[in-house]
């Protein structure tokens, strides 16, 4: 029986795991297994103790990892898997493979340093303390890796191949459509990996990426994202009140602390940053993107020129590249990431990880979340569990490095730099089909968004809608 069996992302918006089984009969192994994404769980422990466990298939016996796009939650197992045994290929976009290059040793590194700390401190049940997987072994899984275009076909077998098209969620990021043949008929999955803001750049500022996923798509089955499947975007523009936000902070002689995927949203958002000086809505106030990625993630963002929206080719040609920009200073060392710490006057600091769950963001906030005078404001989505969600809800206190850190500083969200399309966007797109899928199965959702979705999707388009289950199996017919 060929299935598809949901390893990662049901119930949860992290550790997006899809495994393809195209193995005709139940004994032996005849088939593929492939692998769609090889994230990592984030959040709550429940989820994250997951990453410790091995796949339902033996690592080595799965053939090749089709990989949508370079987030941690999408990309971040790689190494483990390679550590258990996998030596298939892994396919992914260029700019994707120039992503994860700086992603996973930094994901590796950030494993042991918490390893180390729980050594020193004994906080940890398991003596010794281990990391998922090391800087070294992150280093070599990107041996794996094999480019695949956007738009070129890949047979992995006679049976089976592969060709990504464009998600415009991040660089590089694509959905995976998978044509099979099963039982002797042609079939496609298509696996969407996270989805982009629509094709309008009024309700998705400052995009550094086109928006808009591609159009008119196929498919008998779909298995789709539902991130935002309970919630709409304020579709006002967000830079007059985040101006207002930033203003009001260095009048009070406080800084701004902006937590932020290194990836993309960084990019998007020190463009903004730059815009609102230049057109004097803000005051020009030092600007630190702290990051070990921080200059070789914007080297990347240069490189691939081709994905840029109109928006980012434009600032570009204005103003040249972010890393020459005077008053903008990214920090790639952990010397340099320090002396922020003595920087006293007002300045805006944007540090990841981006749901505050490691990273220098930790110190930073540390440090600054105790001051009322000072801002700390999300741009991103923060899961359940982590701690980006307890600051975010605005609980007195927060847990940093085993202390107990009071929440003084003014806390705010502006929602509508997600890089996720929301319910009325997701139907936009689903409208284009061509065909009416046979079923589609919401991960990569809170319980709650992935059912809204669902009734929404069944309401609007009469759609065959199921909520994924954790290491549920669904037969490919
Ligand atoms: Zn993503």
């Amino acid at each position: 029986m060929a299935y598809i069996q949901f390893l990662g992302a049901a119930g949860t918006v992290t550790g997006s795991k899809h495994l393809i089984n195209t193995s005709e009969n139940s004994f032996g192994k005849d088939g593929l297994q492939i692998l769609v994404d090889c994230g990592l769980f984030q959040g709550q422990k429940e989820w994250r103790e997951r990453n410790w466990r091995d796949t339902p298939v033996p690592a080595k016996e799965i053939d090749a990892v089709i990989l949508t796009h370079a987030h941690l939650d999408h990309c971040g197992w790689i190494p483990r898997l390679v550590k258990e045994g996998f030596r298939g290929p892994i396919y992914a976009t260029p700019p994707t493979i120039d992503l994860c290059g700086i992603i996973l040793p930094d994901s590796g590194h950030l494993q042991e340093e918490d390893a180390a700390y729980y050594n020193k401190t004994k906080k940890s049940k398991h003596t010794p303390a281990l990391p998922l997987y090391t800087s070294q072994e992150a280093l070599r899984s990107l041996q794996c890796f094999k480019p695949a275009n956007v738009g070129e076909t890949v047979a992995l077998s006679s049976a089976l191949s592969f060709r990504f098209v464009n998600a415009a969620h991040i660089l590089g990021s694509c959905m995976a459509e998978i044509s099979l043949t099963v039982g002797g008929q042609p079939r496609r999955l298509l696996f969407t990996g996270d989805i982009g803001r629509v094709r309008d750049d009024r309700v998705a500022p400052g995009k550094v990426v086109h928006s808009g996923p591609t159009e008119g798509e196929t498919a008998d089955i779909v298995v789709m994202e539902s991130t935002y499947g309970n919630r709409l975007h304020p579709k006002e523009d967000p830079l007059p009140e985040l101006a207002a936000l930033i203003t009001a902070t260095a009048k009070r002689g406080g800084s701004v602390v902006v937590p932020a995927f290194a990836i993309e949203r960084t990019q998007k958002f020190i463009f903004i940053l730059k815009h609102l000086m230049e057109s004097g809505q803000i005051p020009r106030i030092p600007v630190f993107g702290d990051s070990p990625m921080a200059i070789k993630a914007v080297e990347i963002f240069l490189k691939h020129d081709e994905e840029y929206s109109d928006d980012t080719r434009s600032m570009i040609k204005r103003y040249g590249s972010p890393i020459d920009w005077p008053g903008f200073t990214f920090a790639s060392t952990a010397e340099e990431s320090k002396k922020i710490n003595a920087v006293l006057t007002p300045s805006i600091i944007i540090s990841s990880s981006g749901m505050v769950t490691g990273g220098r963001i930790l110190h930073h906030l540390a440090q600054r979340l105790p001051d009322p005078k000072n801002l700390v404001l999300f741009i991103g989505f923060q899961a359940p569990g982590t701690r980006g969600f307890t600051i975010k809800s605005k609980a007195p206190e927060v847990k940093i490095f085993g202390e107990l850190v009071p929440i003084r500083a003014q806390i705010a969200a502006l929602e509508q730099f997600s890089d996720h399309a929301d319910p009325p966007e997701l139907l936009q797109w689903l409208r284009t089909f061509r065909n009416r899928p046979e079923m589609t199965y919401l991960v990569h959702g809170e319980p709650d968004a992935s059912s809204q979705l669902r009734d929404l999707m069944k309401k609007e388009l009469g759609w065959n809608v199921d909520v994924a289950k954790y290491l549920e199996k669904v037969e490919v017919r």
